[in-house]
C-alpha cells in the first residue's frame, strides 16, 4: 500500500492505573503524547476506544493522517485474534479490542501484549538490536517478560508466556496476590519491594528510588535490596539455562538505579550459573516507553509498512508523556 504523504500511526499503551498514547510520525518521532487514567468512569474498554477516537482526531488537527493503530495491554492477550483474554487489573475478559476499535476509527487494528511490544522495540531501536535471542523483564508493578527466540516473541499456548513474574524463588516465602508464596515478583517488582519496605519501616509513600537512596545507611533497605537482586539473579539463571538468551535487558525504574541494581544481579546469576558464563544484563535503552513504541512498529507492520532498524530510536521519544501537545 501507498501511505498518504505526512502519515502516521497511532499507538497506545494501556496499564494499570494509566493509558499512555502518541501520535508518532513516519520517522518514528513522537508528534504528540497523551496520558490518561484508565479507570475513569469505571469503565476501562470505553475510556480505550474514547481515547483512540480522540487520538484521531488530534493526528489529523496536526496535519497527519493515521494510516493504522496499534494498542497493547498486559495480561493474556491473543494478538491473532485481536482480544484481551484476561486483564486482571483492567478487570478485562474476552474483550474483542480489535473489532471495537477499528469499528470506531475505520482503521487497520494490531492489538498485542505490553511487555511482548516492549521487546520488539528493543529489538527494532534499543538495548537489543540485532539479536534474535533476549528476555526483557519489565520491572513495574509487577513483573512479566518478553521471551524472544529466534527473533519471535513466545505467547506459548495459552498465550500466557512470559509471566515470570510468579517463578517461585524463594519456596514457602511471602504471599503474591496470585495465591502462591515466594514468587519473584513479590521480592524484585518495584510494587513488591515498596510493599516489603513499608512492612519493616512504616509508611506506604515508598518507591524503589527512595528504597535505592536508603541503601547504603539503612539497614531495612539493604535487605529489601538483597533479597530482590538475590531473587532476580536466582530466575533469571533459571531462565538463562531454558532459553540461553544472548542477552537479558531489565526495564523499570529499578534498571534506573545502574550498577548498584544491576551488579549485585550479575553477581547473583554468576553465583547460580556454575559451568557457564551468563548473558549481559543491561539497562532497557526506552524505559517506561517501551511498550509505547512497540505498539507503533506493531501499527506500522499492520498497515504493511516497514520497520527499519532503528525506527522509533529512544532519542525521538519524549521520556515522560505530558498532555496532549506538539
Ligand atoms: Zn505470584
Amino acid at each position: 500500500m501507498t501511505p498518504p504523504a505526512g502519515h502516521c500511526v497511532l499507538a497506545v499503551d494501556v496499564g494499570g492505573t494509566t493509558i499512555k498514547a502518541a501520535v508518532v510520525g513516519e520517522g518514528g518521532r513522537f508528534l504528540s503524547s497523551l496520558t490518561v487514567p484508565s479507570q475513569a468512569d469505571d469503565d476501562p474498554v470505553m475510556a480505550i476506544r474514547s481515547l483512540c477516537r480522540q487520538l484521531r482526531e488530534h493526528a489529523l488537527s496536526l496535519g497527519s493522517t493515521p494510516v493504522a493503530i496499534g494498542v497493547v495491554t498486559p495480561g493474556l492477550v491473543d494478538e491473532r485474534d485481536g482480544v484481551v483474554r484476561y486483564a486482571a487489573n483492567l478487570r478485562l475478559r474476552d474483550v474483542p479490542l480489535r473489532a471495537l476499535i477499528s469499528g470506531d476509527l475505520g482503521l487497520p487494528v494490531a492489538i498485542g501484549h505490553d511487555a511482548r511490544a516492549a521487546g520488539v522495540a528493543e529489538a527494532t531501536a534499543g538495548a537489543a538490536v540485532g539479536l534474535d535471542n533476549f528476555l526483557l523483564l519489565p520491572l513495574g508493578t509487577g513483573i512479566a517478560a518478553a521471551v524472544v527466540v529466534d527473533g519471535v516473541p513466545l505467547a506459548g499456548a495459552t498465550r500466557a508466556a512470559g509471566e515470570v513474574g510468579h517463578m517461585p524463588v524463594y519456596p514457602g516465602g511471602e504471599q503474591c496476590s496470585c495465591g502462591q508464596r515466594g514468587c519473584l515478583e513479590v521480592y524484585a517488582s518495584a510494587g513488591g519491594m515498596a510493599r516489603r519496605y513499608a512492612r519493616r519501616v512504616g509508611g506506604s509513600e515508598w518507591d524503589s528510588q527512595a528504597i535505592a537512596d536508603a541503601v547504603g545507611t539503612d539497614p531495612d533497605a539493604r535487605v529489601v535490596w538483597d533479597d530482590a537482586t538475590r531473587a532476580l539473579g536466582t530466575a533469571l539463571a533459571t531462565l538463562t539455562l531454558a532459553l540461553d538468551p544472548a542477552r537479558v535487558v531489565l526495564g523499570g525504574g529499578l534498571a534506573e538505579a545502574g550498577a548498584l541494581f544491576l551488579d549485585p544481579v550479575r553477581e547473583a546469576m554468576r553465583d547460580a550459573l556454575a559451568w557457564r558464563p551468563p548473558p549481559p544484563v543491561l539497562r532497557s535503552a526506552f524505559g517506561a516507553q517501551a511498550a509505547q513504541v512497540g505498539a507503533a512498529i506493531m501499527a506500522r507492520r499492520k498497515a504493511g509498512l516497514s520497520v527499519p532498524d532503528g525506527w522509533g530510536a529512544p532519542d525521538l521519544v519524549p521520556s515522560v508523556a505530558g498532555e496532549l501537545s506538539h
